[in-house]
């Protein structure tokens, strides 16, 4: 799958959302709660303005550095979400460029983002990223210690943390994400029960995984080859 035209864009996503409301009908879920995040990761500008063009609302990026130099090149209106492993000492230019960061798995990341965030003067949207799947080869908070995470993030006044998010772990058997999926929103109901937080958004699936996510509870599925083809 190549790099689509706008019209090609246009049809992929409609594809993609018959996807979301196909699985939301065997849950009983209704489509409208399930938001549509464009990862542009490996693609020219021209992606993110596809996004703001069609209405979407935001779009991922994986790296810092690509997501602050594509940012500067695209005017139309849209937020940038920041979804991949973020090193303490990149903080600040994170918290400056990006209006959430979906990749917060350690207290010391959150403590710099609080600081930064601070310094800024500006609230900082998180979700912190749970390796749910307990897959050696992902970033993310192991389970046991999500919950001292999250009470880190909570302390911190210029963070608001609005939920979780997981990577399925790559497998031939679609048990597996079904099951990190499932996990990821037991984790967050407990942790919601326990300290009153509404953790509301649930940031998981992605284009092999997007049905068994949005069974599970999914509230934001990022979705990158199945709208702008393979990335080099
Ligand atoms: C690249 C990426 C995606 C999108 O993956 P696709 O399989 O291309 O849809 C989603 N989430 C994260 C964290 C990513 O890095």
């Amino acid at each position: 799958m190549t790099f689509p035209t706008y019209d090609e864009f246009c049809a992929r996503v409609a594809v993609v959302r018959t996807q979301i409301a196909a699985a939301c009908a065997s849950a009983g879920r209704d489509p409208a709660e399930v938001g549509l995040l464009a990862v542009t990761k490996n693609h020219p500008p021209a992606a993110a303005e596809y996004a703001a063009r069609l209405g979407l609302r935001a779009v991922g990026e994986n790296r810092v550095q690509e997501g602050v130099e594509k940012r500067a090149q695209v005017a139309a209106p849209l937020e940038w979400e920041l979804i991949g492993h973020l090193q303490s000492n990149k903080a600040r230019l994170a918290a400056t460029h990006f209006d959430r960061v979906q990749s917060v798995d350690s207290v010391k990341l959150v403590n710099h983002l609080g600081r930064a965030a601070g310094e800024l003067g500006n609230p900082l949207r998180i979700l912190l990223q749970v390796n749910a799947g307990r897959d050696p080869a992902k970033f993310g908070a192991e389970l046991e210690d999500a919950p001292a995470l999250l009470d880190a993030a909570l302390a911190q006044p210029h963070l608001r943390v609005e939920g979780l998010m997981t990577i399925a772990p790559l497998s031939d058997d679609p048990d597996v994400a079904r099951r990190t999926f499932v996990t990821l929103r037991e984790l967050r109901d407990r942790l919601a029960a326990q300290t009153g937080a509404p953790l509301r958004e649930l940031s998981m699936g992605m284009s092999g995984d997007l049905a068994a996510a949005v069974a599970a509870g999914s509230t934001l599925v990022r979705i990158g080859t199945a709208l702008y083809g393979t990335r080099d």
